[in-house]
């Protein structure tokens, strides 16, 4: 059965996978099978031989959040001792640094703080489009775009409308963590439904906002909940798409890091539940991705959960992109991540050495001029790279 599913998936114009089908190819079908024909899939939609990657960097502006979610190791309630908000100041030492290394986008995030006002937010926007003109600013997720719209008494949309029209230009896809109530629920009582992610998602790109989406696997969910979550996307990408607006940009999933987290120890073999994701999960999971959305054009492997190597290999079997440098990241990294920093020359390498050629690019996938950082630093010479697939 599986065979079939995934035969009917080759070539340019394949017919729409189907969430049953596409857990079947998920459960069962053969691993080099699944990537070979997701990585042609991935030609087709993204032909050269070309692998993006931007220069950018987190910055998490506060830990101060009322949300409690289950598996977040990087909040702290309001009133705790370790809580911390920065100061517009603080903030713009580290766009600075950004500057200094060609940044282009900031992916800024935080809490749901409940002391700070929208005008906290749209002066800290104009304060940094004016002082860094040249980057782009991607913040903040749909939950803390609910909190700001809470602590103001205003709806989601006047929020979004107000940090547009101070310059923002992007709401990056986090918090969509798994998009199915049964799991949300039990993982995030107070965010609320998959519904409410979805509405703000939706609310951003009305205003064409750039958008991303994110899946977060290994909650003990079942491979029918995390197609299911790619399903509650295409939907949404489906309307943007049919109103003439963009909608997300790309997909990019992650396993749960759970480390040093109580949510982790917690469950760690209770009902003989594995938490998280082996790289075989994870690289199937990139690969049933690529071939459930035909209307998202970019999959991204997630180096900082799964190293460099494995984000390689995501190339092979679906992934166009390897993320971002991120230069720090507090809130994944929180719960045991140790990398959170990728240096411009380790992706442009680990591109290189798969066989494919590294390209920047900005936050919409523009390309942009690369200079060959890697070629100054390593002495061996590149593989050559790969052939094109074609539907021979
Ligand atoms: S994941 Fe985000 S919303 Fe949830 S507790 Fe952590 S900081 Fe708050």
């Amino acid at each position: 059965m599986w065979m079939e599913i995934l035969e009917a998936q080759r070539g340019p114009s394949p017919p729409r996978l189907s969430v049953e089908d596409a857990a079947i190819l998920y459960e069962k079908a053969d691993f080099n099978m699944l990537r070979s024909v997701a990585l042609e899939r991935r030609r087709f939609m993204n032909p050269g031989n070309h692998v993006t990657y931007m220069i950018d960097r987190n910055v998490n502006y506060t830990n101060v959040c009322t949300i409690n979610c289950q598996f977040c190791s990087f909040y702290r309630p309001p009133g705790h001792s370790e809580t911390y908000t920065q100061t517009y100041e603080q903030i713009s030492v580290r766009f600075t640094e950004l500057e200094e290394v060609d940044g282009v986008r900031v992916l800024m995030q935080g809490g749901v703080n409940p002391e700070l006002p929208l005008e906290w937010y749209t002066e800290l926007i104009l304060f940094l489009r004016k002082e860094h003109p040249s980057i782009a600013l991607d913040c903040f997720s749909p939950i803390e775009i609910e909190g700001i719209a809470e602590v103001c008494n205003l709806s989601t949309l006047e929020v979004l409308t107000a940090l547009k029209e101070a310059g923002m230009h992007g709401l990056p896809g986090g918090g969509a963590e798994m998009l199915v109530d049964d799991v949300r629920l039990d993982i995030s009582p107070k965010k609320g439904s998959a519904e409410n992610w979805l509405r703000v998602m939706h609310e951003a790109q009305s205003l064409g906002l750039t958008t991303s989406a994110t899946n977060v696997i290994g909650f003990g969910e079942t491979e029918l909940h995390r197609v299911k979550h790619m399903d509650r996307i295409r939907d949404l990408q489906d309307q943007a798409i049919t109103k003439g607006w963009t909608g997300f940009t790309s997909f990019v999933a992650w396993p749960v890091q759970l480390e040093t987290n109580v949510f982790g120890k917690r469950n760690r073999g209770r009902n003989r539940i594995e938490l998280g994701a082996g790289p075989t999960e994870y690289l199937r999971h990139v690969a049933v991705s690529r071939l459930f959305f035909d209307n998202i054009d970019h999959i991204q492997g997630s180096w900082p959960t799964m190293g460099l190597d494995i984000a390689q290999m995501a190339l092979f079997g679906g992934a166009d992109d390897i993320g971002s440098t991120m230069m720090e990241e507090n809130v994944v990294s929180a719960s045991g991540t140790e990398k959170t920093c990728a240096l411009e020359v380790e992706l442009q390498e680990a591109v290189r050495r798969a066989g494919f050629v590294a390209l920047r690019r900005d936050s919409d996938y523009n390309l942009l001029e690369t200079p060959d950082v890697a070629s100054d630093v390593q002495g061996f010479p590149a593989p050559p790279p790969l052939q094109p697939a074609t539907n021979a």
